[in-house]
């Protein structure tokens, strides 16, 4: 029988706030009978994160740990304990107390009984810096919302639940934690919800993230759009940008020779603006096309280029 429940808890430097965190969950996890393993990733912290881990493991038999050698950020945190969960729904939480694991009861009916893939938590009242994190926060949602169609209003909310299936068909690196419902959506999940969550001040330590994630949240963005819809053809974006560029330039060059075949000595091209235009576009172009041949030859060889997710085979006899 497999376990209802994995709460995947990434942490860095959160020592504090971790016995309340795990008594919380537990006491949540019992009145509602769930079974459930608490996986708590400590991303290199460098105060006693681990060693309270460590205590909590002795303490509670559903509790286990990760340790990271160094710091390598939240999303490879959660990435690993995507691998290593085992439960029919995950839940992943912030380690920090501001999310409560009172949501977790209506989180796991949202995946089990009505029928969800995803869903994300909204704190539709925040209680973190205004200026630097409320304001930002939601006309990066909207632009979020704009670019990938999917109506979520908190996209980064730690708080969030997923069918198995989901977590085991993604994969978060870099930065991408921001955007689990994209990687979810492109890997073809499509019933993606939200639900308003309560959310709380930080009671210990410190927020880890500032405003720069703002800016290394948009380019992200772009690059998880860009992937996902050329990754695996990249010379349709690249070719398609350097015939236009190009032709543009050729377009030009030819009504220069024309005009001069008419007037001969008495027209210049070098001293007409549409020269230089068309010198530049002609050059664009063809960088473009060379950055296209060059990001093909690299897809060819990406030892993924010919990974899918398989849904379901039948009829086969072994
Ligand atoms: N976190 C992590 N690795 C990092 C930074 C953060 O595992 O490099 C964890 C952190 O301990 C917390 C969660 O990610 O459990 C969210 O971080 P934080 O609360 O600082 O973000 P905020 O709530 O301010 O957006
Ligand atoms: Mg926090």
């Amino acid at each position: 029988m497999s376990l209802d429940l994995s709460i995947v808890i990434p942490l860095y430097n959160e020592e504090e706030s971790l016995p309340e965190l795990v008594a919380w969950i537990e006491k949540v996890c019992t009145a509602n009978n769930f079974s459930r393993e608490i996986i708590m990733i400590d991303d290199g912290s460098t105060d006693d994160s681990w060693q309270v881990v460590e205590k909590l493991t002795a303490e509670f038999a559903s509790v286990r740990g990760i340790k990271f050698q160094r710091n390598y950020g939240k999303s490879p945190a959660l990435h690993e304990g995507f691998k290593a969960a085992s439960g029919n729904v995950i839940i992943t939480m912030d380690a920090d107390l501001q999310d409560s694991p009172d949501e977790i009861p209506e989180l796991y009916s949202m995946i089990v009984n009505d029928g969800f893939d995803l869903v994300s938590g909204w704190k539709k009242v925040r209680y973190d810096n205004a200026v630097t994190k409320n304001l930002p926060s939601k006309l990066y949602n909207g632009v979020n919302r704009r670019l990938t169609g999917i109506k979520l209003h908190d996209m980064n909310c730690g708080l969030k639940a997923y069918k198995r299936k989901v977590v085991k068909s993604i994969e978060v690196y870099g930065e991408m934690h921001r955007f689990i419902p994209v990687l979810a959506k492109y890997a073809g999940f499509k019933k993606i919800g939200e639900k308003v969550v309560q959310h709380r001040a930080r009671k210990y330590g410190s927020s880890k993230f500032g405003w720069e994630r703002f800016i290394n949240g948009f380019l992200d963005l772009l690059s998880i759009q860009f992937v996902s819809r050329f990754g695996k053809k990249p010379m349709h974006l690249f070719g398609a940008m350097g015939s236009f560029t190009f032709l543009i330039g050729f377009f030009f060059t030819m009504s220069l020779i024309i005009d001069k075949i008419r007037f001969g000595d008495n027209f210049s091209i070098t001293n007409k603006p549409a020269f230089y235009l068309s010198l530049t576009a002609m050059v664009v172009g063809t960088l473009f096309f060379l950055t296209g041949f060059l990001a093909e030859l690299i897809t060819r060889n990406a030892a993924d280029r010919n990974v899918y997710l398989m849904d379901e085979k039948i009829g086969w006899d072994n």
